[in-house]
């Protein structure tokens, strides 16, 4: 039974005070419901990955539109034919995507959010535009937008440092975009903290354009934050990557565990130490052994 996954987000301001009742609450739903994944709620909104039976998942979204007040909130779908997670995890944080910065208040929906046919349609205009990818570099090594500059940050608090000490123009159009919409909606007001004249950013991000746009400007595979590591241009998962045993990042390098036998990947920079492990465990029986050989 393939597994149905789901990605969702809402900026929406709520009591602290209710955040560990609503997390009790989801809690009961996702167990009685057999979805696991993971949902950050927090002050300022909840944002989450969750993956089980398509019944399940569907039983899930009518519960968080249930927080909603106004416009219903967008689901990104996918499936995999293997678990992508492996328990239920709700943690309350500060901010539900981690950029420090819990006095911004991005808006719902404006006439800058486009959808991936506005989005698709300004790309291949012949009008000037710089395209920016908010992600992190292990995320941009695997895949991105033709034409995209990485800015090659290593985690998204970064990218107020960024734009400091890009010197990028400020009146060209900006695009940006990311995996699902959620970091964009903060980055665009850093943007517009350091004067950027016009930005705009992809609604969805990455996934709700490949769900349209399989064949278009996105080159590469898509990094997620499961157990796919990644997905292709059809939304499914990674037939490339894995998770590399080293880093926790993706790994393209195929090798067979010297201990249990299992295939697994390791990227390059983990190769020289991992190609013959795929897990911590092993590692040590392999070590041991090759001591005792000694
Ligand atoms: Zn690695
Ligand atoms: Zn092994």
């Amino acid at each position: 039974m393939p597994w149905h996954v789901t990605a969702f987000y809402r900026f929406q301001p709520f009591n602290e005070a209710d955040l560990p009742a609503m997390k009790e609450r989801l809690r009961e739903v996702m167990e009685a419901s057999g979805v696991l994944g993971l949902v950050i709620l927090a002050p300022e909104g909840f944002n989450g990955t969750v993956a089980g039976p398509t019944d399940g998942i569907e039983a899930l979204k009518a519960f968080v539109q249930s927080w909603v007040e106004d416009a219903p909130v967008r689901f990104k779908d996918s499936f995999s034919n293997e678990a992508p997670f492996h328990r239920v995890s709700i943690d309350l944080r500060k901010e539900i995507v981690g950029l420090k910065r819990t006095d911004l208040a991005p808006e719902a929906e404006d006439n800058r959010h486009l959808s991936p046919a506005e989005w698709h349609a300004m790309l291949l205009s012949d009008e000037p535009k710089i395209i920016i990818d908010t992600r992190n570099d292990y995320e941009t090594k695997i895949g991105k937008f033709r034409g995209a500059i990485d800015p090659g940050i290593k985690k998204f608090s970064d990218w107020k440092t960024y734009l400091q000490s890009t010197d990028l123009p400020k009146d060209i159009p900006v695009m940006i975009y990311c995996t699902g919409g959620i970091r964009c909606e903060k980055a665009i007001l850093e943007m517009d903290e350091e004067g950027f004249q016009r930005v705009v950013q992809l609604r969805d991000g990455i996934l709700g354009y490949l769900a349209e746009y399989p064949d278009g400007e996105y080159e590469g595979e898509c990094y997620v934050f499961d157990d796919r590591t990644a997905v292709d241009a059809h939304l499914q998962p990674s037939a490339l990557y894995s998770t590399c045993p080293g880093c926790g990042l993706a790994g393209d390098r195929a090798y067979t565990c010297e201990w249990c036998g299992d295939e697994f990947k390791v990227c390059a920079e983990c190769e020289p130490k991992w190609k013959r492990h795929c897990s911590k465990t092993c590692r040590d029986r392999v070590l041991r052994r090759d001591r005792k050989k000694a």
